[in-house]
């Protein structure tokens, strides 16, 4: 069959008294990177399911109706039909589900369904999304592919059937002749207005990590980064940073110097404002920078105690709990102080 690469070799026999597992007795699917790209239609010109190309070859999927492996595979293309044929072949029955999977360049994009405020039409039952496989009895209702159950569709769905019983603008829209789709969502799919992506990102400045140089690689590093954050004009970044105390930075645009609150009590971290710590990135780009290129000498004589990198992690956790969003730690010591302290694990090592 086409397709077919990944046939597996038949057991070896037991060889001799050894019951060790010879590795080059394993059966594995030959893999070559320089192979040629399959190309791979995900139904026949008939309609029939067609066995994926093997999971390690290269392929352009053609949507036909089946959705491409890239998204969805089983691990086996051919299903045992009891679950004693099943366990008896010792192989895994699995789906690996990819929703976001990088397609090749070659390949079509996925198609995007805007049914606008009806959104999508979905089985009134089990809530399955109209698909291919949804049968039309007549023009207003389908029958579910999967609990069978009978929707009557919205008006603005209508369509009458064709002589093959199909609706006469299956190959018009994408959810009823491709596999895979995007959908435009209406508001009722979402349970707040999308919000702005928050960044906090979290510095090191204890001894250790100035004096191995981390602090200063974690700031170029998070500057260098900045420039590539996709929509920065709603992205929102705050900066803390912490040693035996945890510090926070109130960054307003053409301030020459960074206004620092110090959060003091390290067993019960807080955030020492309630809001205003993160600000949008592109309009204080500036500010940030310039706090980020400080930040190396501020502390370059720092000798202060144990680092309670946990602690500064869990401040910044409290910060951004009002808007959600992201804490990147940058750690260059290991936290064995306040807030879950770390105990080195013996020996003259000390090392976490
Ligand atoms: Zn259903």
């Amino acid at each position: 069959a086409p397709g077919m690469g990944m046939g597996m070799a038949p057991p070896a026999p037991p060889g001799g008294n050894s019951q060790r597992i010879d590795p080059a007795q394993i059966p594995r699917p030959p893999h070559d990177p320089h192979s040629e790209v399959v190309q791979y239609d995900s139904r026949s010109q008939q309609g029939s399911a067609v066995h994926p190309p093997a999971a390690t070859s290269s392929f352009v999927a053609k949507d036909l109706g089946s959705c491409s492996p890239r998204y969805m595979r089983s691990t086996m293309s051919t299903i045992p039909n009891s679950g004693d044929l099943l366990s008896s072949s010792g192989m895994p029955l699995t789906i690996i589900v990819q929703p976001l999977a990088m397609p090749h360049p070659e390949e079509e994009p996925l198609q995007v369904v805007d049914n606008g405020d009806i959104g999508p039409v979905r089985c009134g039952r089990c809530k399955a999304y109209m698909n291919p496989f949804m049968r039309f009895l007549d023009h207003t209702r389908f029958q579910c592919n999967f609990c069978t159950h009978v929707t009557e569709c919205p008006r603005e769905y209508m369509c009458n059937l064709g002589g093959d019983g199909r609706r006469r603008d299956w190959m018009e829209r994408p959810e009823l002749c491709r596999g895979s789709v995007e959908y435009n969502a209406p508001k009722e799919y979402m349970v707040r207005p999308p919000m702005s992506p928050a960044l906090f990102f979290c510095i090191d400045v204890s001894t250790a990590a100035i004096a191995s140089g981390a602090t200063t690689s974690a700031c170029e590093a998070i500057v260098r980064t900045l420039d590539s954050v996709p929509q920065p004009h709603r992205t929102l970044v705050g900066l803390c940073t912490f040693d035996s105390t945890i510090h926070f930075y109130a960054v307003r645009p053409g301030a020459s110097q960074p206004h620092m609150l110090v959060v003091p009590d390290v067993d019960e971290p807080y955030s020492p404002l309630p809001s205003g710590l993160v600000v949008p990135l592109e309009a204080n780009r500036e500010a940030i920078d310039s706090v980020l290129k400080q930040i190396p000498e501020m502390f370059a004589s720092n000798r202060h105690g144990a680092p309670v990198g946990t602690a500064a992690i869990k401040a910044c956790i409290e910060a951004l709990k009002p808007i959600g969003g992201r804490v990147l730690a940058f750690m260059g010591s290991m936290p064995t102080g306040g807030y879950g302290a770390l105990k080195p694990r013996g020996g003259t090592g000390g090392g976490g």
